[in-house]
């Protein structure tokens, strides 16, 4: 409830009229803007339609949606009757999606007919059917008409929409307590499980607004731009909860960095005039393969805040966003956060007005994080020029709760290994000035494109034993391609559609399962 009430409620009266959020659907140019006003009456009617089918307080909620308004309403109208999202990336398998369906216990989904990502079609409601056979806990899947395309329905699927015609526009928000969790998201871990991290209702959201409006200074009726989709943490607390607990303007990015080209956000950015853009360096070091003149060509004047987040921003990332994109005249924002975290933890934002940022690190810690260096006998490293595990030695709002339905497991994977801190999984350098540059993940995860996947997820799936020095510490593309080179024609195995959208190397990364893979993709 709270979270509805501070990221919508209270908007209503002085600001209802304000855009809350800007659909920038897949088609450039065709972009739509949603009010706090229609914003609100879309959750209340969805929170309506969600009651009348019995979903409550505490009630786990998949979601399983592009990113769109429809799914932000989804994530509010949870938020605003108590229940649990778990929004699960729309492109994950129907085997992912039942892991994680059936490891919340979720009785209802909530899905489209279809995705559309860079002009192709994502049969989303055929991977649902698939997923609700093989958790047998689903109840009621409620289906959005994303593109209308004519879809089996079966004995629990409800239209969505026509679902919520007849509803009210008012619906009563739930009470919640400040530590009742308000969503739980998947992510992974090195023994191939995935971890439900839960988080809170009061501590989550604060942290999210406080992250948003001072790392990237946002200031009401600016356009912010986080083009990460909704199935992450990023799309959690900075296209959804932070921009809208700030009352500000967000970006809901359906598409690819290049389509229909690699101009895209740059395209993007000067059509919708957006103040701030946050991406992830995987897509930078794409796109400045692609050359200048595809940024060059638009007008970039209005940005002011450029950041990244999932991975170590290199130097020449670093100076390509600075100088060609930014003209210089942006602050370089290279966030590092977890879905642990629920928000931004180190930054080179908030600092003194006009202070150094330097290349290739976050630097600075958020208000009220104290990050510490720790030795692999659990000794905390003093001083500066020092490298070890990173961890944080003491609490703060938005850190997740627990594992859902494993408490032990949380316990033991952030607190047990480095008594009297959390470990975040990283490694990290605290250099001669005392800023810290991370150096990447410390045990067998792999990071692509900014999110992580355990090895053990990509043997299930590749049906293969992955060789863990191969698998390990890969924060680029190139690894990950040269992984599945070495790995999938020898065993004509398959590639689920999940993995291949992970990269935003999409066009890359596509052609090349195409040619390795002849059964599925
Ligand atoms: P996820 O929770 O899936 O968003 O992934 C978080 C992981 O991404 C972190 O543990 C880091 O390994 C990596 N990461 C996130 N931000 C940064 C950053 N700014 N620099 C280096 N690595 C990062």
């Amino acid at each position: 409830m709270l979270q509805v009430f501070n990221c919508v409620d209270r908007h209503l009266e002085k600001n209802g009229d304000d855009v809350a959020l800007i659909w920038e659907k897949d088609e450039p140019g065709t972009e739509e803007f949603i009010t706090y006003r229609q914003l609100s009456e879309m959750v209340n009617k969805m929170s309506n339609v969600l009651k009348r089918h019995g979903v409550g307080k505490g009630d786990p909620v998949a979601i399983y949606l592009p990113t769109t308004p429809m799914a932000v309403a989804a994530m509010l109208a949870c938020a605003r009757i108590g229940a649990i999202h778990n929004v699960v990336f729309a492109g994950f398998s129907a085997g992912s999606l039942s892991d994680r369906i059936k490891n919340a216990k979720a009785e209802t989904v909530i899905t489209a007919d279809e995705g559309i990502r860079g002009g192709k079609k994502i049969p989303l409601k055929a991977v649902v059917d698939d997923a609700v056979k093989l958790s047998g806990c689903v109840k009621r899947v409620f289906v959005y008409r994303r593109t209308k395309r004519d879809v089996p329905m079966t004995d629990v699927d409800f239209d969505l929409e026509k679902e919520m015609e007849s509803e009210s526009i008012e619906c009563k928000p739930e009470e919640m307590n400040s530590e009742d969790y308000l969503f739980m998201l998947y992510t992974s871990g090195s023994t191939g499980k995935p971890k439900g991290l839960a988080h809170s209702t009061a501590g989550y959201l604060l942290y999210a607004g406080m992250t948003q409006k001072h790392v990237f200074d946002y200031k009401q009726g600016e356009r912010f731009g986080c083009v990460a989709d909704i199935g992450w943490i990023t799309g959690h607390s900075y296209v959804v909860y932070g921009p809208l607990f700030n009352g500000g303007t967000t970006v809901l990015f359906e598409s690819t960095p290049v389509y229909p080209d690699p101009g895209r956000y740059w395209e993007m950015v000067e059509r919708l005039k957006l103040q701030h853009i946050y991406l992830a360096p995987t897509a930078l070091r794409m796109l400045l393969k692609e050359g200048k003149s595809w940024v060059t060509k638009y007008d970039r004047s209005t940005l002011r805040k450029l950041g990244c987040v999932g991975e170590p921003l290199n130097r020449e990332a670093f100076d390509w966003y600075n100088v060609v994109v930014g003209d210089r005249k942006a602050d370089v924002v290279d966030t590092w956060w977890q879905t642990e975290t629920g928000g931004i933890t180190i930054s080179p934002r908030p600092s003194e007005e006009g202070a150094e940022i330097l290349p290739a690190m976050p630097m600075r810690p958020f208000f009220g994080i104290k990050p510490a260096l720790v030795d692999k006998n659990g000794v905390e490293l003093q001083g500066n020029n020092v490298m070890g595990a990173l961890c944080i030695n003491s609490c703060w709002p938005g850190m997740a709760r627990t594992i859902y339905g494993d408490h032990q497991r949380f316990i033991d994977t952030y607190f047990k290994p480095f008594k009297g801190y959390y470990f975040s999984g990283d490694g990290a350098v605290r250099d001669k000035q005392g800023y810290y540059r991370i150096t990447g993940r410390m045990d067998d995860v792999l990071n692509v494109s900014g999110h992580r996947l355990g090895t053990a997820e990509i043997e299930d799936v590749i049906g293969v034993h992955v060789i863990s020095g191969v698998a390990s510490s890969s924060s680029d593309f190139r690894d990950f391609r040269s992984l599945l080179e070495q790995l999938v024609p020898p065993l004509g195995a398959y590639v689920i559609s999940g993995i291949a959208s992970f990269s935003s190397d999409f066009k890359e990364f596509m052609s090349l399962l195409e040619q390795l893979v002849p059964t599925q993709v």
